[in-house]
């Protein structure tokens, strides 16, 4: 395996094209950035504890069936994926209401909802990611209304075992944010779960004390982000390996 040149470089992490046809190299990088990127630091091994969590959660979810684009991870800050094209849409479901979602709708803080509840972004930061809904994407064209039917039960059934993933570990999942892409698999176009699920994109909290481990603490500036993020690698018992 080679790595080639950058295909493209994002907030959180930059991915190269190698010689295997159809597969990349994803690179964890250290920055942070909230609110737009209006807020960025650096903050030294990020990139190294994102990658093993998500290195942990897709091959959770591949051995529930859940096909994605992770093939294996390569060393501490790189993993070997699958190429997709992104469609350029983020699936955000919430178990509890949080974040935006609060301040769109005046909506109690922590209010349980119902059923998980699923709402839809336009991946576009000069447009500060608005929000989405399904009858757009079809008219723009991305996936056709079946294709995003399909995404949005799918990240329904994700949700369900990442509770129980979370719940193992003494952690209520709050919400999360993923995102699909479409490639080639066995001759059939498909569309997989990519990018990544790590604390940078979930909002996880303890279920006593309700204390988080995600990038609220950098979003809010309320604790050593770091130190939340390693509670997660000790809670699922990832070795990082120096
Ligand atoms: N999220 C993300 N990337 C984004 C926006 C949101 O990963 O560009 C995640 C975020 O970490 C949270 C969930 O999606 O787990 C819901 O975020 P929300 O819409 O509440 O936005 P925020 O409060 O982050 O502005």
């Amino acid at each position: 395996m080679i790595k080639l040149d950058i295909l493209y470089e994002g907030k959180a992490k930059i991915l190269y094209e190698t010689n295997v046809t159809n597969e990349l190299i994803q690179f964890f990088k250290d920055d942070a950035t909230a609110h737009n990127a209006q807020k960025l630091e650096i903050i030294s091994s990020k990139g190294i504890i994102n990658n093993y969590i998500s290195e942990y959660i897709m091959n959770f979810l591949g051995k529930k069936g859940i096909y994605n684009h992770f093939i294996k991870r390569l060393n501490s800050r790189e993993q070997l994926i699958r190429k997709v094209k992104i469609i350029p849409i983020e699936f955000v479901v919430r178990n509890f209401a949080f974040g935006s979602i609060i301040k769109r709708y005046n909506l109690s803080n922590e209010y349980k909802f119902k059923k998980p509840l699923i709402e839809l972004f336009l991946k576009k930061d000069e447009l500060n990611d608005p929000l989405i809904n399904d009858d757009l994407i079809v008219e723009l064209g991305w996936v056709t209304r079946s294709e995003l039917e399909n995404l949005k039960n799918k990240a329904l059934i994700i949700n369900k075992h990442l509770i129980n993933l979370f719940n193992k570990i003494n952690i209520e999942l709050i919400d999360f944010k993923i995102e699909f892409g479409k490639t080639v698999y066995n001759n059939e176009n498909k569309l997989i779960l990519a990018d990544e699920i790590s604390p940078d994109n979930c909002r996880l909290w303890d279920k006593k004390t309700k204390k988080n481990f995600d990038k609220d603490i950098f979003r809010n500036n309320t604790g050593d982000l770091i130190e939340g993020y390693q509670e997660i690698i000790k809670r699922f018992k990832i070795t990082i390996e120096s």
